[in-house]
């Protein structure tokens, strides 16, 4: 029988991430240019890949792509996004940001850190195990819409076969910790509620006052405000910050003062952590916002992460990254849905957050080169027979 002949590839992480920043992918547009130019390469790099397709606002085509070197179940997922948040020149850039430059030991350019550099560390990585034999499957999991509230993850787990596949294996989001181990991170929950009313010239008392009616029921949110950062009960010490904010905003739209202000909303957004009772919180807001005869919606955007430190995932990973402890960060990722299905989860990539979506955003190639090291020690370890 003839087969052809898959030898390891050599890619270069600089260049490769030169290559994807060159890809214009807000996630308001379409990424499926540059989702087919992944999916051409993971093929050529010997992976299976299954298509998770939907259009995101109505009218724009956006690819999530589930990629599988070797064969079964569990393994190692590397999971990036493909998506960035949107940069235009007025901003202030020095540089176009989709035509990315190398100065200094950096690369510049929309996506370098966060996160089209940590994805061509993976590929890079991946590509140096053409071929060979794996006692585990490699998954490379790449979604869209990451930045407008994880998306193209939820996609992912409700439609991938090849993810359901990888869900028992480890996972890593290759989001930028500066190669630091992270073990954890919090979720996020965000409510709103709306009060109506009757605009009307305020002198004429026609009117029916939005604000008056959510007065009340804002003296019911400030209570919660108080508690969440004052009671134990929502306090979890394995986090940094160890409470969240039950942060409140307001918006009445009142342009005019002799107006009544007709509408009045109150945005709520709850960063939940194990252990804390959410979900008490979020009925109480309910039932207030029931009682004073007010609209609420509630959006669970996703589910805290949390790895015990001392499980053998965690352990491996830093030996891996050549670290002592796992260390915790604020901000969210894919992980918040991917945790559903995928119970461990680490977050483990090059750069760093504070230069993510950031004007004249870079990323270090040492930092890069590093990640290739990374990655590929955890594929020797999880996927490689020993
Ligand atoms: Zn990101």
């Amino acid at each position: 029988m003839l087969t052809a002949r898959r030898e390891p590839m050599e890619l270069d992480v600089i260049g490769l991430t030169e290559e994807l920043i060159g890809f214009r992918t807000p996630s308001q547009a379409s990424n499926a240019p540059l989702a087919g130019h992944l999916q051409h390469l993971l093929t050529q790099l010997g992976f299976t890949v299954e298509e998770v397709a939907y259009e995101y606002p109505a009218g724009v085509a956006k690819v999530c792509l589930v990629a599988r070197l070797g064969d079964g179940e569990g393994g190692l997922s590397l999971c990036s996004h493909s998506d960035v948040v949107p940069a235009a020149a007025a901003d202030g850039w020095t540089v176009d940001p989709f035509c990315p430059r190398r100065a200094d030991g950096r690369v510049y350019g929309r996506g370098a850190c966060d996160m089209k550099g940590p994805l061509a560390a993976t590929l890079t990585a991946a590509a140096r195990y053409r071929g060979r034999r794996l006692q585990a499957p490699l998954f490379l999991v790449i979604t869209a819409d990451e930045e407008l509230q994880a998306r193209g993850a939820r996609q992912v787990i409700e439609r991938s076969r090849l993810f359901a596949a990888a869900a028992s294996g480890y996972g890593v989001l290759c989001e930028p910790t500066g190669l630091q181990v992270v073990h954890a991170h919090k979720g996020a929950l965000a409510i709103t509620v709306t009060a109506r009313g009757r605009a009307a010239h305020t002198s004429t008392l026609r009117g029916v006052n939005a604000n008056a009616r959510m007065i009340p029921f804002l003296a019911d949110m400030k209570r919660i405000y108080d508690l969440v950062l004052t009671s134990p009960r929502y306090r979890n010490e394995a986090y940094t910050p160890p409470c969240s904010e039950w942060s409140l905003g307001l918006c009445d739209h009142n342009i005019a003062t002799n107006m009544t202000p007709a509408r009045s909303v109150c945005t709520i957004s709850y960063r939940p952590m194990p252990g804390v009772d959410a979900e008490g919180l979020v009925r109480r807001t309910e039932r207030s916002a029931a009682r004073h005869g007010l609209e609420c919606e509630v959006v669970r955007v996703g589910d805290p992460l949390y790895t015990p430190p001392d499980s053998p995932w965690v352990q491996l990973a830093l030996r891996a990254a050549g670290r002592r402890r796992p260390q915790t960060v604020p901000y969210g990722t894919d992980g918040m849905i991917f945790v559903q299905r995928m119970p461990q989860l680490l977050v483990l990539g090059p750069g760093h957050i504070a230069q993510a979506h950031t004007v004249d955003e870079w990323i270090a190639t040492r930092e890069l080169e590093r990640a290739v090291e990374v990655y590929s020690r955890l594929i020797e370890r999880v996927c490689v027979p020993a």
